[in-house]
């Protein structure tokens, strides 16, 4: 599969933005090459490249430097994806809805259509349906979450690796919450499929959602895009250094994801007790997704007792998302409802 012919023209003739530190990457000296204030501590431009940080990544991920992109938020990610990749006014992006809805967003940004192909009534994607776009080939990038927010379940990987060997445009596939679940990530897949991207984050298992990390896996030639059209210094030196000292804290996040995830399993068996819950979907992920008898009635008397949940009854009928907390906090919840 040519990758360089599903990129946007004017991407691929681009000249890139050259910053102070593209220009000059020698040993330190003095630096008067890039307007900064010369006192201070945070006076100077972080490292366009994250090098210290994406060393780190590759190595706890065990995948190549060069395979390995640091976004501002998977969300940015998911935006230079459609900027890379979608022609404004006449590019589409498939989706599965329910989902997660920046994907749509981001598509309306970049004014690119929308082709929506829901999931099935067990929330997985109805691969025949999927198919029958295939011939369309302003679908240039397919969306697929797993597992999936708010459903909160993994699609099946056959049908993933099915759609990315069939689909002739990218793949993004958004594992945001796949330290939640016990199935294998794609990350290693992406050496197989030059259309895949893989995306990951540093704000749901290793608790770091105000610092803004995301990561993209993908073959070389796409990481080369998304370092040519993000702004120069897209994660800020604050930031880095917040998911440096998260990763050097090694495996403590595990403890923390093991007790998230048997909180969830009590949880799921204490609301499937109460007599407002019609049914608890199975989850691999840090939050449940329950169906009542009244979400809008049930979501307001929660946040009249300084409790708040998602209510998602617009994306699924009577639903509410309720995200895993600490066991107080979930003792709470099962107090007040
Ligand atoms: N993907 C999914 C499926 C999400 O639910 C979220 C956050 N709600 C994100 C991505 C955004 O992640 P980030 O904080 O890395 O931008």
């Amino acid at each position: 599969m040519d990758i360089e012919k599903l990129v946007r023209e004017n991407i691929r003739r681009l000249t890139p933005y050259s910053s102070a530190r593209d220009d000059y990457k020698g040993k330190p000296g003095v630096f008067l090459d890039a307007n900064e204030n010369p006192y201070g501590t945070l006076n100077r431009y972080p490292d366009p490249y994250q090098q210290e940080l994406r060393s780190a990544v590759a190595r706890q991920k065990g995948v190549d430097k060069e395979s390995l992109f640091i976004g501002n938020g998977s969300d940015e990610i998911i935006d230079l994806t459609l900027r890379i990749f979608g022609n404004p006014g006449t590019d589409k992006v498939m989706i599965f809805p329910p989902t997660y809805g920046m994907y749509e967003v981001s598509a309306n940004i970049n004014d690119l259509g929308i082709v929506r192909v829901p999931l099935n009534e067990n929330f997985q994607i109805n691969v025949t349906e999927a198919e029958k776009h295939f011939s369309d080939s302003s679908i240039k990038v397919m969306f697929i979450c797993s597992p999936n927010n708010p459903t909160g379940n993994c699609m099946h990987p056959e049908n993933i690796e099915y759609l990315v060997s069939q689909f002739r445009g990218i793949v993004l596939l958004d594992e945001a919450y796949s330290d939640f679940s016990d199935k294998p990530s794609f990350i290693r897949k992406t050496e197989r499929y030059p259309n895949l991207v893989v995306m990951q984050t540093f704000s749901k298992a290793m608790g770091l959602a105000a610092a803004r990390i995301g990561m993209a896996f993908a073959d070389p030639a796409i990481i080369r895009y998304f370092n040519k059209v993000k702004p120069p210094y897209n994660v800020s030196g604050i930031n880095q250094k917040a998911a440096l000292s998260k990763i050097a804290e090694g495996i403590s996040f595990r403890d923390q994801v093991k007790e998230i995830i048997r909180e969830r399993e009590r949880m799921a068996g204490e609301i499937r007790k109460l007599p407002l819950t019609r049914k608890v979907f199975p989850s691999d992920a840090n939050f449940l997704l329950v169906k009542v008898t009244d979400a809008d009635m049930i979501y307001e008397k929660l946040v009249n007792n300084d409790i708040i949940v998602r209510n998602r009854s617009s994306v699924v009928e009577n639903c509410l998302r309720i995200t895993i907390g600490t066991p107080n906090e979930n003792d709470l919840l099962l107090e007040a409802v």
